[in-house]
């Protein structure tokens, strides 16, 4: 444990969110950091930008905010604000892990395909720096309660900072809607599928007309073992590779074929 600590300490850590520079979720991430590294600098949206997905700002010019010394904020996507980072506020010396949450609500199954937290930790893996993705599900309505993250961040991101780098790999962790202590465990878990998907709810504004809200408001009881969506039924904290090439490499042969 000691020797896989001391190869976090002195390196720097990027943190970033989807929920924006102000979010909760953010600063327990930053406490996480701090817990492992002296040299961990904040790059975050200026305002929430959930469900941006992998999305890069190029019709418009970015804007940085400087809130501390290793805190600021730019005004586009979380994918804008590692490339930022990378290409520009770090650039002297680059972060040898990206960390990316704590986001306020789950990000599993196909929410990975809209998340922009988990896009964060992507952007991170394409420019070949490990990175890894936070996200805690909701209690209800109430604010969203950091403490799961807190008592299990730090020996997940040492563990994975560990492992052996791999071309295009990144973690997605997701932390179950419980008290600390009522968590069963950490389980490795593949990246799950829902029956319901996102959904379309029109209602009328005050004046009669209608409008539409998009989302997904179902439960996500599964029936698939291993699965993201299972360990988090099961109590337990998941955690997933993700890997950035969708190839679906069984299907090639057959593609030949049909294109030969
Ligand atoms: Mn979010």
């Amino acid at each position: 444990m000691m020797k896989v600590e001391s190869a976090l300490r002195g390196k720097r850590i990027l943190v970033t969110n989807d929920d924006g520079i102000h979010a909760p979720g953010l600063k327990a991430l930053e406490t996480i950091a701090h817990s492992l590294s002296d040299d961990v600098w904040v790059v975050a949206p200026e305002t929430e930008q959930s469900a941006a997905s992998h999305s890069l700002t190029i019709r418009r010019p970015l804007r940085i905010r400087r809130f501390g010394e290793r805190r600021l904020s730019v005004d586009g996507t979380p994918t804008d604000c590692v490339v930022v980072a990378v290409n520009h506020i770090l650039r002297d010396q680059q972060p040898g892990l990206i960390l990316s949450g704590v986001n306020h609500g789950g990000n599993l199954a196909e929410d990975v395909g809209y998340s922009g937290t988990v896009a964060a930790a992507m952007e991170g893996a394409l420019l070949g720096i490990r990175a890894i993705a936070f996200s805690q599900l909701r209690y209800g309505d109430g604010p969203t309660d950091f403490s799961v993250a807190e008592k299990f961040g730090p020996d997940i991101v040492r563990k994975l900072y560990s492992l052996a780098p791999e071309r295009d790999l990144l973690f997605n962790v997701n932390f179950p809607p419980l008290a600390p202590e009522d968590v069963t465990g950490v389980r490795v878990a593949r990246q799950g599928r829902r029956d319901d998907m996102v959904g379309v709810v029109e209602v009328n504004d005050p004046s009669g007309r209608p409008y539409l809200w998009i989302g997904h408001w179902g439960d996500d009881t599964t029936r698939e073992e291993d699965t993201d969506l299972a360990a988090i039924q099961a109590g337990a904290v998941s955690v997933t590779p993700l890997h950035i090439d969708l190839t679906h490499k069984s299907s090639l042969p057959l593609l030949r074929e049909c294109f030969p």
